[in-house]
């Protein structure tokens, strides 16, 4: 049997980052409180909570009679939520938002505020959306798109100014379709190209790789939307993919395939990869 074992793997930078700030807390001995769940990973969040952190969905339940450290996580909080929080006192607050997702939010309020509508392609309900949706300026419309059909109908004037831009983990050959059908139909149109690298990487890698092997394992939280996503993508060229979140769930006749792949989730521990590959090491890994 043969390992290959995707280069992109574990931890993305973002994530990686929020996880130290963490960890420098914790090691402070500090009082840690995350607000919301810091990634969509059940064994890591496990892990941080043994350390000590507590997820907090509302600060109000805080104890603020001791100074504690609440570290915000990588999708960011609402414009609002965030002032609230500098207002605290006794909470050494710990802006744990990516820098990439940072910057959608910085893009979004200098060009509303510049009068421009906004397009966002994105997940209404995913965290950074309605985090990003706070920086839009009262003054404009804004419009969420889940796909290139959403694009197609919407209801906008063709000399009216907009913005473009897109969740940071969303799929990049659809917001390519996208831009290309909206900078056709609209004159006065700003468009950023503001899909995180790491993932597009990672889109890249997994075409390669599922190409190539029998069975391609995922490693990833099941509801996390980046592993599925990798998962929906590899799935058009391979049948046999399947997300796996420990090592528990390598089945027995996982053994039987010649030619396994592991990729993961920009929100899996590299850790969690490593039990996965030890699970097969009787056999020689190839990267
Ligand atoms: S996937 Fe990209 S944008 Fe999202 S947290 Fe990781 S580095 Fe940041």
């Amino acid at each position: 049997m043969k390992i290959r074992v995707a280069k992109n793997i574990g931890f993305c930078s973002g994530v990686n980052r929020a996880i130290n700030l963490v960890e420098n807390e914790l090691k402070k001995g500090n009082k840690v409180y995350i607000l919301g769940e810091l990634l969509h990973n059940k064994q890591e969040m496990d892990r941080l909570q043994r350390l000590g952190i507590e997820v907090v969905e509302d600060v109000s339940i805080i104890n603020t009679n001791f100074r504690c450290s609440l570290v915000i996580r990588t999708h960011g909080v609402a414009r609002s939520v965030y002032e609230e929080l500098l207002r605290l006192n006794n909470i050494n607050i710990i802006d744990g938002t990516c820098p990439i997702v940072k910057r959608n939010q910085e893009i979004t309020k200098e060009w509303t505020n510049k009068g421009y509508n906004v397009i966002i392609y994105g997940d209404p309900q995913h965290p950074e959306i309605t985090a990003l949706i706070s920086y839009v300026s009262p003054s404009v419309k804004s419009y969420i798109i889940t796909c290139k059909e959403d694009a197609e109908n919407l209801d906008i004037l063709e000399h009216d100014k907009i913005l473009v831009i897109s969740q940071t983990t969303k799929q990049v050959d659809e917001y390519k379709k996208i831009c290309d059908l909206l900078t056709t139909k609209y004159k006065n149109i700003k468009v950023f190209n503001t899909i995180c690298k790491e993932t597009i990487n990672r889109e890249k890698e997994v075409v390669e790789i599922a190409k190539t092997v029998d069975l391609l394992i995922v490693v990833g939280g099941k509801h996390s939307a980046n592993t599925n996503k990798l998962m929906t993508i590899s799935k058009n060229y391979n049948n046999n993919v399947i997300i796996v979140s420990s090592e528990d769930e390598i089945e027995n006749d996982f053994f039987n395939y010649r030619h396994i792949g592991i990729i993961s989730g920009t929100s899996t521990p590299m850790w969690q990869v490593k039990k996965i590959i030890e699970k097969f090491s009787t056999v020689e890994c190839k990267t």
